[in-house]
């Protein structure tokens, strides 16, 4: 079957673009990412993936709340409107709830309490004045590459120096996801730097299932190589996109993948390569964001 190449879209079409969770993707195993990506294999997210989707949506709407309003108490009376409208905009995430069983929804927004715990635990709200939540950002690097991703949390002190804050709410222990976290936090550094022509001055990871935070302050240097890294990724995703050559790579974080039964290093056969996907390869989901 001929192979659809990776071309230019047309004027108006999203461009295809690198977004962290997909470049993430594609360094840990191609064959992930292909099924991602390319073929866009459903996946139905874990409950814990859920609860992270929904605790990154109340912080959002936490942060919309006069600064005096936002308490812990006011924060988890928004988990339940909030899971309302998620689970209205994507009816088929409720399948993870047992339907006779009230309870069970109820334990899973108590984990979502325990989350919004900690999260106040790492911070005062009231206190913080962030220029923007789950904001939108995008950028094309020189060389072309297009980079596109959501920061979680922008904060801009008086002095116009930018920190990065990132939600971490996922299940994967802490020195596996780390690495991951520190990539996607790099990325956003360098979309800002070259958005805003200034580095930020902190990258800040908040862990909300053990309440514990990281501080990474990036320079120029660095950015700028890890520039370098992400046109790589997305050089090595343009061939494997024209030749269907995307290879698996196991590692531990095989445990966390949906997509084992189609993996040849666990006996599975992929389906036959679509073709490069037009116009734009797999988007990051709020799923992904909370992760
Ligand atoms: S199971 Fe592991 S090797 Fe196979 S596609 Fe998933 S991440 Fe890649």
């Amino acid at each position: 079957m001929a192979q659809m190449a990776p071309a230019e879209p047309a004027l108006g079409v999203r461009r295809p673009a690198l977004s962290p969770s997909r470049a993430s993707d594609f360094k840990q195993c191609p064959l992930l990412y292909r099924f991602r990506a390319v073929d866009r294999l459903p996946e139905l997210p874990t409950k814990a993936q859920l609860r992270g989707t929904l605790v990154h949506s109340v912080l959002e709407r936490l942060f919309a709340l006069p600064q005096p309003e936002r308490l812990p108490e006011r924060a988890k009376a928004l988990l339940e409107p909030a899971w309302s409208e998620l689970s209205a905009d994507r009816p088929d995430w409720t399948a993870l709830f047992d339907a006779e069983e009230p309870a069970d929804v109820r334990e899973w927004l108590t984990g979502a309490e325990k989350l919004l715990d900690a999260y106040f635990s790492l911070e005062d709200p009231r206190r913080l004045d962030p220029e923007a939540c789950e904001l939108h950002v995008e950028i094309e690097l020189d060389s072309g590459v297009r980079l596109r991703g959501y920061v979680d949390r922008l904060d801009v002190a008086p002095t116009g120096e930018l920190r990065v804050v990132d939600y971490k709410t996922g299940t994967a222990p802490r020195e596996i996801g780390e690495a991951k976290a520190l990539f996607q936090m790099k990325f956003y550094a360098v979309v800002l730097w070259r958005l805003r022509g200034a580095v930020p001055r902190q990258l800040k990871l908040m862990y909300l299932t053990d309440g514990q935070s990281l501080a990474y302050t990036p320079d120029e240097p660095e950015l700028r190589r890890f520039e370098r890294t992400l046109e790589a990724i997305w050089q090595a995703i343009m061939r494997a996109g024209r030749t269907g050559d995307f290879r698996p790579s196991p590692s531990r974080l095989c445990d966390w993948c949906a997509h084992q039964a189609l993996c040849p290093s666990f006996g599975g056969t992929p389906p036959e390569y679509p073709g490069w996907p037009d116009p734009d390869p797999g988007a990051e989901t709020p799923l992904d964001r909370a992760d």
